[in-house]
C-alpha cells in the first residue's frame, strides 16, 4: 500500500527535519497525481522511485527546493506536465532544477557515444548553472542502480558501465564519497558477478579474524590517546568491495596478499588534535615513508579534508589510518551537497566556485569539440586522473592531473602562456617541456612570442584543459593555411582556363555550392571540401571541354624541416602517408583530403586509386629535401633459418649508417621472415642497403614493401 503524501512528508522530516514539511507534502501529492497508474520495471507504482530518490537527496542534507525537484524529476519526462506547470505550483527555483534534470534526460541522438557525450556535456554545463541537478542526477542514477535487476541484460550492462566510469568518478569528484563508494559496488557487481562473488565471500569468511586484528592495532591507540586525555573515536572496517577489488587488480595480488584492505579512521574534535593524534600513532607504529599526506594543509580539489598515513602494524601488516575532524568527516561523506545543509564548517559560496572549478575548465577546454569520444575521453582523463599540486613562482596552489607536465601548468595558468611556452624550471632548475611535474614543485614557465603549439604536445600533456586548447590552436592553425591553399587553387585554376574562364563572381560560385560567399569557398577548396573539377565546371561557361587534372601549383621553397612543400602551407597541411612511406626519389602525387591537408603518396599507392579517389583530388608535388632529414621506409628480408639471422642483418643496417626503427621476426617453413623498419634519407640510400643486404649470407630476398598496413606487428622488437 502506498504512504499518503503526509505519511511521506513526516518520515522524510525525521532525516532532515529542516526541510519545508508542507511543501513535501504537496509536491508527493503532485507527483503522485502526474505518475498515476504507471508502473516501473519492477511492478512497484513509479511514485516509489520518486520517493525513493527524494529520500537520498534527504539523506544528503538539501535544501526543501532540491528534496521537492526529486519528487517531480520524472514528472515532465514521464508525464504530461510541462515546465510552466511545475513553476505555477512551486515556483521558478524548483521549475529551473526539474527542467535540468529533464533536458539531461531526454537528449536522443543518433549514436549511443554521441548521446553520451552530449549528455555529459549538458550536464557539466548544468552543474556550472547549479549543481543541484546533477545532485538529483545522482540520487536518480543511485535508485536506479539500486532497482536495475528488472531491466534487461544488455541495458544492465550499458547502464552498469556508464556508472562505473561517469557516474561514480562524478560522484568522486565532488567528493560524495558515499553515494561513490554505492554506485561503485553496484557497477562491479553486474559488470564483475564472479569477481564480485569471489570478494565477498573472502571478506565475510575472514571477518572474524579481521576485527581480531583491528582490535590489535586500535585498542593500543585507544589506550595511548585516553593517557593524554584525547576522545577521539576510532573505527575500523573493511574497505569497500570495488575498492578491494582494483587494488587486487592494478597490483596483481590475490586477496590474501592485500594487506591494506582494512580503513581505520580516527574522528577528533578539533584540526589540532589530528596532528597530536598523527604524532602519538607514530610513536606506536612506524609510519611508511612516503605515504603521509596532509590533505589538511593542502585540500583535494573536491574539498576533502584529513591526514593519511600508513603505518607497519602488528605482524608487518600495512594499515592506513585517516585522521579528520567529525566536521571533515561529514563532509567527507556528502561533498559538495553539505552547501547546502546548516551545519557549521559547510563551504560557502566562494569556496563552492572553487570545487566546480575543474568542470568550467573541462568545458572551456573543449570548446570546439565537435567529436563525442574525444570529449568522453577527455571527460574519463578528467575524472579517473590522481591530482598532484604544484606551485607557481608566488606560492598560488595548482591543482593538475598526475602525470602533468609543464605545458598543463602553463596552461593552467593562463592560455596565452600555454600557447607561448618555450621553457619551464622547477624548483629554479631548467627541465624540458615533458619532464614529469611533482607534488610540491614550484615552477616557472619562460615563454616566447615565436614559441607556438605543436602537435607533438598533445602526446605531452594530461590535462584535457591544455589538450582542448591545444587542439583549437592546431584547427585554427590549419584553417589559415586551408585558405592560403584554396586561393592557390584557385587562381591556378582560373588563369589555367584563361579567357574560357566565364565572367562569374567568386561569391556566385560559392552559392551554387552552397557556400556563404569567396572566403568560405576559398577555405572549402583548400580543406579538400569542394572538389577542384567541380569547381572548375562551375568556373567555365556552358559547353566547353571536360576538366584536366590540376596542372603543377607548386613551388619548391627550401625548408630544412619539411620534406615536400607547398608555398604559404605549413607542415601541418602536408603529410607523407603511412600506407606506401614515400621516400625522396619516389613519384610522388599528392591527394588533397577532407579538413587533413594534402597527403603525400608514391603513384602507384593502391590508395591513391579508387572509388573515393578522383583526379581533382590530386595534385602534382616534387620533393624538396633538407641534407639531415630522414624518412620511414620498411622492407621485408626472407632467409636460411639461423640463430643471428636478425642481429646479423640489423648490423648490417647500421653498419650502413642507417637507423633502424622497429623489427619483427616470422617463421615459416623453415624460413625466417624479417619485416625491418628504418629512417632513412632516400630512395638511393634505401637501394642501396638493400643490395648489401641481399649479399649476406643465407638471405633469399630483400623486397621493400609496397604498402605498409597499421597492424602489421611493425612493432615487434625495438
Ligand atoms: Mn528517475
Amino acid at each position: 500500500m502506498p504512504m499518503t503524501a503526509t505519511e511521506f512528508a513526516q518520515g522524510l522530516l525525521k532525516i532532515d527535519p529542516k526541510l519545508a514539511v508542507d511543501v513535501v507534502e504537496r509536491a508527493h501529492g503532485f507527483s503522485a497525481r502526474v505518475h498515476e497508474g504507471q508502473l516501473r520495471k519492477s511492478g512497484d507504482p513509479f511514485i516509489v522511485h520518486v520517493e525513493e530518490v527524494a529520500k537520498i537527496l534527504a539523506c544528503l542534507e538539501l535544501d526543501t527546493a532540491t528534496v521537492v525537484a526529486g519528487l517531480l524529476h520524472d514528472a515532465i519526462e514521464e508525464g504530461d506536465i510541462d515546465v510552466a506547470d511545475v513553476a505555477a505550483e512551486f515556483g521558478d527555483e524548483v521549475a529551473e532544477l526539474v527542467n535540468g534534470v529533464t533536458k539531461i534526460t531526454g537528449l536522443k541522438f543518433e549514436s549511443r557515444e554521441r548521446e553520451q557525450a552530449e549528455n555529459f556535456r549538458k550536464m557539466l554545463l548544468s552543474v556550472v548553472k547549479d549543481v543541484r541537478v546533477i545532485l538529483i542526477k545522482l540520487a536518480d542514477r543511485l535508485h536506479n542502480m539500486r532497482t536495475i535487476s528488472y531491466l534487461r541484460d544488455e541495458q544492465i550492462d550499458r547502464i552498469s558501465r556508464e556508472t562505473r566510469d561517469i557516474y561514480a568518478p562524478l560522484a568522486g569528484r565532488f567528493g560524495m564519497a558515499r553515494i561513490q563508494r554505492e554506485l561503485e559496488d553496484l557497477a562491479f557487481g553486474w559488470l564483475e558477478p564472479e569477481a564480485y562473488r569471489d570478494l565477498s565471500e573472502s571478506i565475510a569468511g575472514t571477518r572474524d579474524e579481521r576485527e581480531a586484528y583491528i582490535e590489535e592495532i586500535t585498542a593500543p591507540i585507544r589506550e595511548r590517546l585516553g593517557r593524554d586525555g584525547l576522545t577521539a573515536g576510532i573505527s575500523g572496517r573493511a574497505k569497500h568491495l570495488s575498492s578491494i577489488h582494483r587494488k587486487m587488480v592494478t597490483r596483481e595480488k590475490d586477496f590474501e596478499e592485500i594487506y591494506d584492505l582494512i580503513a581505520t579512521r580516527i574522528i577528533t574534535e578539533d584540526v589540532g588534535e589530528c596532528y597530536r593524534v598523527l604524532g602519538l600513532v607514530h610513536t606506536l607504529f612506524t609510519p611508511v615513508h612516503d605515504r603521509f599526506k596532509d590533505y589538511i594543509a593542502a585540500p583535494k580539489m573536491n574539498g576533502y579534508r584529513a591526514l593519511h598515513t600508513t603505518v607497519v602494524g602488528p605482524r608487518g601488516r600495512m594499515v592506513e589510518i585517516q585522521i579528520r575532524t567529525r566536521e571533515m568527516h561529514e563532509l567527507a561523506e556528502i561533498g559538495i551537497a553539505a552547501h547546502w545543509s546548516y551545519k557549521e564548517g559547510r563551504p560557502g559560496d566562494e569556496e563552492l566556485r572553487r570545487r566546480l572549478a575543474w568542470v568550467r575548465q573541462l568545458l572551456e577546454g573543449n570548446v570546439d569539440v565537435t567529436e563525442a569520444d574525444e570529449f568522453l575521453e577527455s571527460l574519463k582523463v578528467d575524472l579517473y586522473r590522481d591530482e598532484i599540486f604544484v606551485f607557481t613562482p608566488n606560492g598560488d596552489l595548482k591543482h593538475l592531473p598526475k602525470g602533468a607536465t609543464p605545458i598543463d601548468f602553463a596552461y593552467a595558468i593562463h592560455s596565452d602562456v600555454g600557447t607561448h611556452c618555450a621553457g619551464a624550471k622547477v624548483d629554479g632548475r631548467l627541465v624540458s617541456l615533458k619532464h614529469e611535474l611533482r607534488s610540491g614543485d614550484t615552477v616557472e614557465i619562460m615563454t616566447s612570442e615565436s614559441a607556438h603549439p605543436s602537435r607533438d604536445w598533445l602526446g605531452t600533456v594530461v590535462s584535457s584543459r591544455a589538450r582542448g586548447k591545444i587542439r583549437h590552436h592546431l584547427r585554427q592553425q590549419a584553417d589559415a593555411e586551408s585558405v592560403v591553399l584554396g586561393r592557390r587553387v584557385i587562381d591556378r585554376e582560373v588563369k589555367r582556363l584563361g579567357a574560357k574562364a566565364a565572367d562569374v563572381s567568386l561569391d556566385d560560385v560559392a552559392q551554387s555550392f552552397g557556400l556563404d560567399g569567396a572566403q568560405e569557398l576559398i577555405a572549402a577548396v583548400g580543406r579538400g571540401d569542394v572538389a577542384v573539377g567541380e569547381l572548375a565546371r562551375k568556373l567555365r561557361p556552358a559547353g566547353s571541354r571536360g576538366s584536366r587534372i590540376v596542372e603543377r601549383i607548386t613551388r619548391k621553397v627550401r625548408r630544412p624541416d619539411a620534406g615536400v612543400r607547398i608555398e604559404g602551407v605549413g607542415d601541418l597541411m602536408v603529410s607523407f602517408a603511412k600506407c606506401c612511406q614515400p621516400l625522396p626519389g619516389d613519384q610522388i602525387v599528392g591527394i588533397i583530403t577532407r579538413g587533413r591537408g594534402i597527403s603525400v603518396h608514391r603513384v602507384d599507392c593502391p590508395n591513391t586509386f579508387g572509388p573515393d579517389i578522383d583526379r581533382q583530388h590530386k595534385m602534382t608535388v616534387d620533393w624538396d629535401v633538407g641534407e639531415r632529414q630522414t624518412f620511414p621506409a620498411s622492407f621485408i628480408v626472407k632467409g636460411n633459418m639461423r640463430q643471428s639471422f636478425l642481429a646479423d642483418v640489423s648490423k648490417t643496417i647500421v653498419d650502413e649508417g642507417v637507423d633502424v626503427t622497429g623489427a619483427s621476426m616470422t617463421t615459416e617453413d623453415g624460413l625466417v621472415i624479417a619485416r625491418f623498419r628504418v629512417a632513412v634519407g632516400n630512395l638511393h640510400r634505401l637501394k642501396k642497403l638493400i643490395k648489401v643486404i641481399a649479399s649476406l649470407k643465407g638471405v633469399r630476398s630483400v623486397e621493400r614493401r609496397r604498402s605498409v598496413r597499421e597492424h602489421d606487428g611493425e612493432n615487434g622488437v625495438r
